[in-house]
């Protein structure tokens, strides 16, 4: 009796040992299935109006399109990489709301948001490129105490730091400081590394704010210049990047000057193209430090 019932303990057992590594083979096969899914996860282009975006996606390979409320996702290939881009429409809401979406769908592993902006910087013209080392919200603001009557002085504004905190920003000190958001090392290496290939003007690392609104005040442009130390404004950058920065997904903001007020640079809409044709390269470039993109 006892020996049939240690014969049956003994059975169990190597079933129950058979079983665990039965499953901790299934699950070393998904973790490396699991590995080689990361390397495919899409590079996310973003652009705001049809100029801005349209030009990168025609060069995309085996393109399928998807839509989500107002968003449009251009879904491809470059050079066998999964390469996804966005028209997001314009402003932060726009940019702010498709960046969630795309991440929550598609997974990317760096997300770079380009188009056109204003000059913040008399050395910089239309056709100059910024790599966005920086982006920062320029409408985080808290005005000054002032009663009735008083008036609005818009020179004595404070930065606002939104993040602060998750107490009430406009009554604690701390939070009047700017908030910036790093450009990601790898992406701006990238970027860095096929500069040649842009012959339209120059590319420089520098400081892009964002906000919904179109500084056509040269003093106030110089404000913002020296407080925030910007090279450039456009109007989503920062929204992109702090959605971004939230689920910890590698960024980069690349702006070409399209106008600026300051040195008197005319708009000019031909620069959203010229932008793409560079980011395009960037991209590529990427593609090549992550690896997996051979077949
Ligand atoms: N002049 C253009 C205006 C585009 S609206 C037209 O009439 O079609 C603003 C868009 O251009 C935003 O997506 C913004 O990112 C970008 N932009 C370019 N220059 C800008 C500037 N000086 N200030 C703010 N946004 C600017």
């Amino acid at each position: 009796m006892k020996n049939i019932m240690v014969r049956k303990f003994v059975s169990l057992t190597l079933i129950a040992v058979l079983l665990v590594s039965v499953f901790a083979g299934c699950s070393s096969t998904t973790e490396s299935a699991g590995k080689e899914k990361e390397t495919q996860r899409p590079i996310m282009v973003q652009g705001p109006m049809p100029i801005e975006a349209e030009k990168f996606a025609d060069r995309l390979e085996n393109v399928k399109e998807e839509k989500s409320g107002s968003f449009v996702f251009y879904i491809g290939t470059l050079d066998n990489y999964p390469v996804i881009v966005a028209k997001t429409g314009k402003g932060m809401e726009n940019t702010a709301a498709a960046t969630a979406v795309a991440i929550e769908r598609y997974n990317p592993i760096a997300i770079i948001n380009q188009g056109t902006s204003g000059g913040h910087d008399a050395d910089l013209n239309v056709f100059d490129i910024v790599l966005g080392e920086r982006t920062t919200n320029l409408g985080s603001l808290k005005t000054a105490d002032k009663d009735e009557n008083q008036g609005i002085d818009p020179t004595v504004w404070k930065p606002m730091d939104l993040m602060a905190s998750e107490g009430s920003a406009g009554e604690d000190p701390n939070a009047e400081k700017i908030r910036y958001y790093e450009g990601d090392k790898e992406l701006l290496a990238a970027a860095n590394a096929v500069i040649d290939t842009y012959t339209e003007g120059k590319i420089v690392q520098g400081t892009i704010g964002s906000a919904d609104v179109w500084n056509n005040e040269v003093d106030r442009i110089k404000w913002f210049h020296e407080k925030y130390g910007t090279s450039v404004e456009e109007m989503e950058g920062a929204a992109a990047a702090q959605i971004a920065e939230a689920y910890d997904i590698a960024f980069l903001g690349i702006r070409i000057l399209s106008n600026n007020k300051v040195n008197g640079g005319k708009y000019n809409p031909e620069t959203a193209a010229a932008n793409q044709g560079y980011v395009y390269e960037v991209v590529k470039e990427y593609i090549g430090t992550l690896g997996g993109n051979e077949e």
